[in-house]
C-alpha cells in the first residue's frame, strides 16, 4: 500500500489552510485526517455539521500529492455529489462524479481524466461501483498504484437497522475484498449501538479505528409537547418563537404535508410542501426556494433533508412521531448548523403511539426485524414521555454521558457562536449531571404524579370488561366506565356493574388519556386496529397490576389533573 511520506506540501494543516481557507481543525478532524492520510482504516461517527467531508477530502489531497492516486467517494445522493464537487472546484480541487445524470460522452470524459491521473476525488453512486466496467477501471488504477483511498459516506445506509437502508451499499464489500491494501474511511452522522455494530460487520471494518465525536448539539433546544390540536400548536410555536424564520416541519403522510402546507400559507406563512409524490420539477423548485430565500417553512415527509446543507434553519418541528431516535436526531439535527440557537419541537400524542406500533406490526418484515424496530420505538417513546433532561436521554441513546459531551467537544467556532448557552470564556457547554438547562424538562420541570393507582384501575378495567363480555373495548368506553359515566353502551353491556365503575371519577379525561398513552408506550397495553381499536392487555401489565412497578407520569393538564401531585 502507498504510505504517504511527510512533506510540507502534503501536510494536512497546510492543505486545510491553503485549499480550504480554514485556520484550525475541529474536534477529531486532525486525528482522523492523520490516521487516514497515513493509510489507516477509520470509522467516523460525527454529528451533522461536524465536518465529515474534510476528513476524507484532505487525506485525498495529501495522498494524491504523495503519489498514491485518486480517492473514490461513495455517496448515495446525486444532489449531494453535485454540491460537493462544485465546492471542491471552487477550492481548485480536481474532482468529478460519475452518476446517471451524465450522458455517455461526459462519463467517458470523466473516465479518461481518471485514468490519466488528473483527478484527486471521484464521487460515485454505490450501484455504479459494482458494475464490471467500473471495477475494471479501479483494477487499472490499482495496477498502477493509483488507487489512493475509499471513502464511504453515509455508511449507515449499509444497515437495515439504520434509518435509510440502501441495499446497493451491501455490494461495497467488493472494495475491501478485491483491493484489501487500499485504506477505507466510512462516515456517518447517525448510528446507535445496533446500527454501528452492523456497519462494522457489513463493511468488514473490524480493524478500522473508530472515531466517535460527541453527538451533542448544544445550540439545539429540545421540546416535546402533548399533542392536542397540532396545527394550532404549531402555528403558535412558529408565531411565538420563529416568526419569519426558516424551518422544517415533518409529517408522516404526503396528504398531511399538502394540507398542513396549505393551512400554514393561509396563516400568512411562506410554507412549501415536499414529498416523494410531487412532480420532480416542483420538488426541485421548492427545495431551491427553501435553500435560497429567507424565512421559508418546508413542510415535508422524511423524503426531505438528507444532504440539505442550509445553515440557518432555526427550527425543526415534528407534528407526527418519527420512527425512532436515530430518525429524530437526524431530522432535528438539520436545525442550527450555523451554531446559533435553534429549536427542535415535537407534538406527540396517543394516536402516534398507536400508529407507529401498527406500522411495525403490519409490516411484511420478519420477526427479528420487528423486534428490533419495536425496541427502537420504545426508546423513542421513553424519550417523549421522559420527565427528566431530554438531552441526557438523547445522548445516552448514542452511548454518551453528558459529562463526556462537555469534555469531548474541543474546538468551538461552531459552538462558540451559540451565544449565552454557556460560559462565554469557554467554548464548551457547562452541563450539570442530569441538567442541560436547555430542554423543556430542564427549563420547566414538569409536574410529575404517581399514577400507579390510576394505571392499576385502568388495567383492571380492561381485564374485567374482557372477562365479563369476552371481547375488548375502545379507549372511550373504558374511560366512561372508570369515570362512572353510564352511557347507553355501558348499560347495554352491564359494565356499570364492574367493580372499577366510577373508581376513576377523580381523574380528568386528559389524565386518563395520558395514562393510557403511557401504558401503551411502556408495553402494558396495545390497541388492536384489526378489532375496532380495542384496548388489550400485554404481559407488561402484570407487574403494574400486582403493584410491583410504580408508574410515575408527567402531569398532562396542570389545571384539571388529580390533586396528588408531587414535584
Ligand atoms: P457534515 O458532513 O459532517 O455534516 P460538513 O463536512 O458539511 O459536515 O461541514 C459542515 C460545515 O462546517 C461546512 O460548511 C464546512 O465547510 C465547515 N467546516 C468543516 N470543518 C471546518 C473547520 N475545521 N473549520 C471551519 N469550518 C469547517
Ligand atoms: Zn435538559
Amino acid at each position: 500500500s502507498c504510505l504517504a511520506p511527510p512533506s510540507t506540501a502534503s501536510a494536512p494543516l497546510a492543505i486545510l489552510r491553503e485549499v480550504f481557507g480554514y485556520e484550525h481543525f475541529r474536534g477529531q478532524q486532525a486525528a482522523i485526517v492523520d490516521h487516514v492520510t497515513a493509510g489507516g482504516d477509520a470509522l467516523v461517527l460525527m454529528p451533522t455539521g461536524g465536518g465529515k467531508s474534510l476528513c476524507y477530502q484532505i487525506p485525498a489531497l495529501a495522498r494524491q500529492r504523495a503519489g498514491c492516486g485518486v480517492t473514490l467517494v461513495i455517496s448515495p445522493l446525486i444532489a449531494l455529489m453535485h454540491d460537493q464537487v462544485g465546492a471542491l472546484h471552487e477550492a481548485g480541487v480536481a474532482a468529478a462524479f460519475l452518476n446517471s445524470t451524465l450522458d455517455w460522452e461526459q462519463a467517458e470524459d470523466v473516465e479518461r481524466r481518471l485514468l490519466a491521473g488528473q483527478l484527486t476525488l471521484l464521487y460515485a453512486a454505490p450501484e455504479r461501483v459494482a458494475t464490471p466496467r467500473f471495477l475494471g477501471l479501479l483494477d487499472t488504477l490499482h495496477a498502477h498504484g493509483q488507487l489512493g483511498l475509499f471513502a464511504i459516506d453515509e455508511a449507515h445506509c449499509v444497515s437495515q437497522w439504520g434509518h435509510d437502508f440502501r441495499p446497493e451499499y451491501r455490494q461495497l464489500t467488493v472494495l475491501h475484498e478485491r483491493w484489501p491494501d487500499v485504506p477505507r474511511i466510512a462516515l456517518t452522522a447517525t448510528a446507535d449501538a445496533v446500527t454501528r455494530a452492523d456497519i462494522v460487520e457489513r463493511l468488514q471494518l473490524q480493524a478500522a479505528r473508530p472515531f466517535v465525536s460527541s453527538f451533542d448539539r448544544p445550540n439545539i433546544a429540545y421540546t416535546i409537547v402533548d399533542k392536542k390540536d397540532p396545527t394550532r400548536q404549531l402555528l403558535q410555536f412558529i408565531e411565538d418563537e420563529h416568526p419569519g424564520e426558516a424551518g422544517i416541519v415533518y409529517c408522516q403522510s404526503r396528504k398531511r404535508v399538502d394540507e398542513l402546507a396549505a393551512t400554514l400559507c393561509t396563516h400568512g406563512l411562506d410554507a412549501l410542501p415536499y414529498h416523494a409524490g410531487l412532480p420532480a420539477d416542483e420538488r426541485r423548485q421548492n427545495q431551491d426556494r427553501f435553500l435560497r430565500e429567507d424565512g421559508v417553512v418546508m413542510v415535508a415527509t422524511i423524503a426531505f433533508g438528507m444532504g440539505i446543507d442550509k445553515p440557518d434553519v432555526r427550527f425543526v418541528a415534528h407534528v407526527d412521531l418519527p420512527k425512532n431516535i436515530e430518525g429524530y436526531y437526524q431530522e432535528t439535527g438539520r436545525a442550527g448548523r450555523d451554531g446559533l440557537p435553534a429549536d427542535a419541537w415535537m407534538a406527540y400524542g396517543l394516536q402516534d403511539v398507536v400508529n407507529q406500533r401498527r406500522m411495525i406490526d403490519d409490516s411484511p418484515a420478519g420477526d427479528e426485524f420487528k423486534q428490533v424496530m419495536r425496541g427502537k420505538l420504545d426508546a423513542l417513546l421513553a424519550l417523549a414521555e421522559a420527565t427528566d433532561c431530554r438531552r441526557e436521554r438523547l445522548l445516552a441513546y448514542f452511548g454518551e454521558r453528558m459529562a463526556d459531551a462537555s469534555d469531548s467537544i474541543a474546538d468551538g467556532a461552531y459552538l462558540a457562536r451559540a451565544e449565552g448557552l454557556f460560559d462565554p470564556k469557554s467554548t464548551r457547554p457547562r452541563y450539570r449531571p442530569g441538567f442541560c438547562g436547555h430542554c423543556d424538562n430542564c427549563l420547566h420541570p414538569p409536574a410529575v404524579w404517581d399514577a400507579t393507582d390510576c394505571a392499576r384501575k385502568l388495567l383492571s378495567t380492561v381485564y374485567r370488561v374482557h372477562e365479563m363480555s369476552g371481547i375488548g373495548f375502545g379507549a372511550g368506553h373504558l374511560m366512561d366506565i372508570l369515570r362512572g359515566k353510564s352511557s347507553d353502551k355501558v348499560r347495554q353491556f352491564g359494565h356499570d356493574q364492574i367493580s372499577t365503575f366510577g373508581l376513576g371519577a377523580e381523574f380528568s379525561e386528559a389524565d386518563l388519556r395520558g395514562v393510557l398513552r403511557q401504558l401503551i408506550a411502556v408495553g402494558a397495553l396495545r390497541v388492536d386496529a384489526e378489532r375496532f381499536n380495542t384496548v388489550q392487555l400485554l404481559p407488561g401489565a402484570r407487574p403494574i397490576l400486582r403493584g410491583e412497578q410504580p408508574v410515575r407520569l408527567r402531569a398532562v393538564a396542570a389545571k384539571s389533573g388529580p390533586s396528588r401531585r408531587t414535584k
